[in-house]
């Protein structure tokens, strides 16, 4: 995408809808100079103000300019004028992982392990940069047009210069810590990754017929290591990356989706 200090509406042709979260909606765009593709999400202001949102969407857009990865949506700019305020975010063709996940089952150990490296190495980067996510879960999670996971929505994180307290972030996916709103670090993160890896394995939404997945023994060590009540004693990420199971599993492309896939994909955008 071109870069300039200032953007505005008209620098964009909008294209399809593509869905609506608390605060706006989000479209898919084509910026007129370079004819790159974003998603872009206008949010109203009106909604922020009622909801006194202001310090969240601030917090999100100071922390996700600042990173720069290929498993995290990028954040090329941002502008506002009086009724909205919108952000140009890098377009994630494949959508929500948690549909992906909800319509598959579950997901082979391939396909796991390589979400699970991804996100791993993801959070290992922003933990590097001082930043805690604190709301990772699936919602969150999106999909590019190769299957390549994104991180999106850093309105819960947080720096992470010192022990936190803050409740926040999905119940389900809370480490303890948290939920017993002790202090906590980087390492909440870590617990929603085993949770995470968990449910891509073993969780099969098709309770009409159950049955018993099998698991590599592999993927339960690794499992086991994350869900630790003693968050100084979970898996730190650089062991999950050099883990046995994802060292078997793991495309280190970071994509499972056959070539073919994506060609289809690219006809069904237009
Ligand atoms: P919340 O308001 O709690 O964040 P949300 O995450 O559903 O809710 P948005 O983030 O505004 O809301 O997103 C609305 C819809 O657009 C969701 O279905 C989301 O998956 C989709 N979406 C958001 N950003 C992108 C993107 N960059 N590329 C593709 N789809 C996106
Ligand atoms: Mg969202």
């Amino acid at each position: 995408m071109a870069t300039r200090e200032e953007w505005s509406m008209s620098d964009f042709e909008i294209g399809k809808y593509i869905g609506e979260g608390k605060f706006g909606k989000v479209y898919l765009a084509r910026e007129k100079q370079s004819g790159y593709v974003v998603a872009l999400k206008v949010i109203f202001k009106p909604k922020l103000e009622k909801y006194r949102f202001h310090p969240h969407l601030r917090r999100e857009i100071e922390i996700q300019r600042d990173l720069d990865h290929p498993n995290v949506l990028r954040l090329f700019a941002w502008f506002h004028d009086e009724e909205k305020v919108v952000l140009v975010l890098e377009y994630a063709a494949r959508g929500e992982l948690y549909k992906v996940l909800r319509a598959a089952g579950r997901f082979d150990e391939r396909t796991a392990a390589t979400y699970v490296a991804s996100l791993a190495g993801a959070l290992a980067y922003c933990h590097k940069k001082g930043i805690i996510h604190r709301d990772i879960k699936p919602e969150n999670l999106l999909l590019d047009l190769e299957g390549r996971l994104k991180i999106a929505d850093f309105g819960w994180a947080a720096r992470s210069n010192a022990k936190r307290h803050t409740l926040c972030g999905t119940i389900d996916y809370l480490a303890p810590e948290m939920v017993e709103k002790k202090a906590h670090d980087h390492a909440v993160d870590n617990w929603t990754l085993g949770i995470l890896c968990y449910e891509y394995l073993i969780v099969t939404v098709d309770w009409a017929f159950p049955s018993t997945p099998r698991v590599s023994s592999e993927a339960k060590d690794l499992i086991s290591k994350l869900l630790v009540k003693d968050s100084s004693k979970r898996l730190c990420l650089e062991d999950i990356m050099k883990h046995p199971w994802i060292q078997k599993n793991a495309e280190p492309s970071g994509s499972c989706i056959k070539h073919k896939d994506v060609t289809r994909a690219k006809v069904i955008d237009k």
